[in-house]
């Protein structure tokens, strides 16, 4: 039973990297303007979140409470590339 779910899951997500479609739907994510990343765990969060600071006039969008007061306490330190 679990073995079952497993080879599902493995099978789904290794069909999912070699489609050229699910790449673009990927894209598309990126780039739309409700979509940001969160620059503390780089994940994607929607703009509607409450989760948000803003800092040298630039809106944040954070995944959780967490990320937005680590980002608070030093932005700088997520900023730097
Ligand atoms: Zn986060």
């Amino acid at each position: 039973m679990k073995t079952t779910l497993i080879i599902c899951i493995f099978a789904s997500s290794f069909g999912a990297l070699y489609s050229s479609n699910a790449k673009e739907v990927n894209n598309q994510i990126i780039l739309t303007d409700s979509v940001k990343i969160d620059p503390v765990c780089k994940m994607k969060v929607k703009q509607s979140t409450n989760f948000k600071s803003t800092y040298q006039k630039q809106t944040y969008f954070f995944c959780s409470k967490v990320c937005k007061l680590k980002f608070d306490k030093n932005p700088e330190q997520f900023l730097k590339k």
